[in-house]
């Protein structure tokens, strides 16, 4: 059975084959939506357009989410290519990698601002243009990490901006609700793309999650894809305002030691 026959998608954050965004498209489209790409700099075209081509995407578009006009224009494209859509995808994030090393209590003032503003404020500005596109409900999910709850090394002012982005989840959730449209957040956990790779010791990250949680490895870009088919289909219809962990379980853990290391001691 095909979970989104009929469905039309636009997804942000695409910027190659290892972005959490195309395992969320290749999800989609094994399932029967139809597909909208949008990428954040021109010299991403290259790189995008044999992406849509593999999955027969005929709208592909350039969006700075910094930008108010680009957004405005995007949406309006959208709206000229497919009428309606049923899903906005938001996975997108910024934080300059001089503020992803060393001290939070360093973060500049416009690092801070930056990263806040694409990584946070930028859903409320996309989810603002997409309400009119979906006059008949819809779903709208983000990409969120732990480290918006907990502090984790060096992911500094981007744990900031995802505790901001987990606040506007709930905030739109409430305002959309009335009209039928879910907002939902995923929390991943650590995997190896272009914006995780700025993150100061991301591998090492990735090895002590992989050591110690519950399902004692890491979790992949296919498993945050099935998850948002889930969560975006009719199967997630009863849930709204969620931060749904796909972390191998990691979160749960308060003393995060493999139960054999104890053993040892
Ligand atoms: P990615 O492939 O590098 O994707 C990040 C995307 O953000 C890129 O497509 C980038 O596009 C886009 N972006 C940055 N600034 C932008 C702007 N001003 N306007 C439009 N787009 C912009 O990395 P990813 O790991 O898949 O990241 C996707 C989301 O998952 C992010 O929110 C990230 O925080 C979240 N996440 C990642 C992990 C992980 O371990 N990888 C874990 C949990 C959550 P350009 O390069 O074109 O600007």
């Amino acid at each position: 059975m095909k979970l989104l026959e009929g469905k039309k998608a636009l997804i942000f954050g695409i910027a190659n084959k290892h972005s959490i965004a195309w395992g969320i498209a290749q999800a989609f489209h094994e399932h029967g939506a139809e597909l909208g790409f949008s990428y954040g700099i021109p010299q991403l075209e290259k790189r995008v357009e044999p992406l849509a081509e593999e999955l027969d995407v005929r709208f592909v578009e350039m969006c700075d989410v910094t930008k108010d006009e680009d957004i405005a224009a995007v949406f309006q494209k959208a709206a000229d290519h497919f009428g309606q859509i049923d899903i906005l995808v938001h996975s997108l994030a910024f934080a300059p990698q001089e503020e992803l090393a060393g001290r939070f209590v360093e973060t500049s003032r416009s690092g801070f601002a930056l990263a806040l503003d694409i990584s946070a404020y930028s859903l409320v500005a996309l989810v603002r243009a997409a309400e009119p596109l979906m006059p008949n409900g819809g779903s709208v999910v983000t990409m969120t990490y732990y480290g918006s709850e907990k502090v984790v090394p060096h992911y500094n002012v981007m744990g900031v901006a995802k505790a901001a982005l987990e606040a506007s989840v709930r905030y739109l959730a409430a305002d959309l609700g009335p009209t039928g449209i879910r907002v939902n957040a995923i929390s991943a956990g650590p995997i190896k793309t272009l914006a995780a790779s700025g993150v100061a010791g991301f591998r090492k990250m990735l090895g002590y999650v992989g050591e110690r949680a519950p399902l004692r490895r890491n979790v992949n870009q296919e498993e945050v894809g099935r998850t948002a088919l889930w969560l975006c289909s009719d199967l997630g219809s009863g849930i709204t305002g969620e931060v749904v962990y796909v972390d191998a379980g990691y979160h749960i853990l308060g003393m995060p030691e493999p139960p054999e290391k104890w053993e040892q001691t």
